[in-house]
């Protein structure tokens, strides 16, 4: 192994640019070469390559997004878009990849070793945590307190006023966020899709809340959630109670940006550190994580095919702290 290029790819999290920086100087640290490519599979099949020194990641490790921009590629999905690829990393003879991402970029790269040989191990960036294989993904720490500190702003408002806000945060398949931003925001329901709540669970806790002189509520939803975004969740309440004064917020991309937290580029460090380990000791086509606060290393058929279970424990904890 002599030249690793590494790249970011699919949704950006914080602490992106924390795990291109460790990629990198472990890269210094063992005498190897090192290209960043721009903007994921979509550069590589460009041929959008920089090499990439000890300075080239200076003074990055406090911001949020990827110095290497992220992208989703149509053209890698097909066999073409990958052969024009894999043309330019041999033009670069570039002998190993980390792919920073979610479970697309994964499936991308578990194709793509398999088809060209090329030793590949994936580092988990995504906000989500959805990833099978890792406690925890780069940039959900970072996520959740953010979505935690805009919830107590809302809270504060929604107290003055007597209101309900509903407000969704990111998971289209998976309630992480909305789980423990919910359970650290104290919000009196959670909804993910991982679970059935009904509208009738939703209108009774309403209504156990309001006998005991609660006037204002906070309600999660996860974009996902099986009774819809948080926009229908609270026309469907507003229908079955009129009078309350329910308002909705999305906090959208605000979640994906910013500082990354201290946890954050501490996970970022170890998991960089970790794959360029892993392409030194021969490893590919695996997934780098942390499981129980260790080092692992997982398939990526692995990773993508199963699903990561919301932890049960967190599920009592807001049926039991509601009351
Ligand atoms: P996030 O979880 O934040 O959305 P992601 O890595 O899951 O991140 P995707 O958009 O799903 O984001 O995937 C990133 C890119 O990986 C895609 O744009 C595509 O180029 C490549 N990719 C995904 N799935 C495949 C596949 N089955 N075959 C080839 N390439 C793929």
């Amino acid at each position: 192994m002599k030249r690793i290029a590494v790249f970011t790819s699919g949704g950006d999290s914080p602490g992106m640019n924390a795990c291109i920086r460790a990629v990198v100087r472990t890269c210094v640290y063992y005498n190897l070469e090192n290209f960043g490519i721009i903007r994921g599979y979509q550069g590589m099949i460009e041929g959008n390559f920089i090499p990439m020194k000890s300075s080239s990641v200076s003074n990055i490790i406090q911001y949020g997004g990827t110095i290497l921009k992220s992208a989703r590629s149509k053209e890698f999905f097909s066999p073409e878009g990958r052969k024009k690829a894999y043309r330019n990393l041999q033009h670069h003879e570039i002998d190993g990849l980390v792919a920073i991402g979610g479970d697309g970029t994964f499936r991308g790269a578990s194709i793509f070793s398999k088809e060209t040989g090329i030793p590949v191990i994936g580092i988990p960036g995504t906000i989500d945590n959805d990833l099978y294989g890792t406690d925890f993904t780069i940039g959900y720490d970072t996520a959740i307190n953010t979505a935690v500190e805009a919830i107590d702003k809302i809270r504060n408002t929604a107290d003055s006023h007597d209101r309900i806000f509903f407000v969704e945060v990111m998971g289209r398949d998976a309630g992480f966020i909305a789980m423990e931003c919910g359970i650290g925001s104290g919000a009196e329901v959670i909804m993910v899709p991982e679970t059935i709540t009904t509208m009738q669970e939703v209108f009774d806790i309403l209504k156990q809340g309001w006998n005991r002189q609660k006037t204002s509520s906070i309600i999660i939803v996860a974009e996902g959630d099986e009774e819809g975004n948080a926009s229908m969740v609270a026309s469907k309440v507003k229908e079955k109670f009129p009078h309350i004064d329910a308002r909705v917020l999305v906090l959208g991309h605000i979640q994906r940006g910013g500082s990354p937290s201290a946890y954050d580029r501490v996970l970022a460090s170890r998991l960089g550190l970790g794959a360029v380990e892993g392409l030194i000791n021969g490893m590919t086509h695996k997934m780098v994580g942390i499981v129980n606060g260790k080092l692992t290393f997982t398939e990526f058929d692995e990773c993508v095919s199963r699903k990561k279970e919301i932890n049960q424990e967190l599920l009592r904890i807001t049926e039991i702290l509601r009351v």
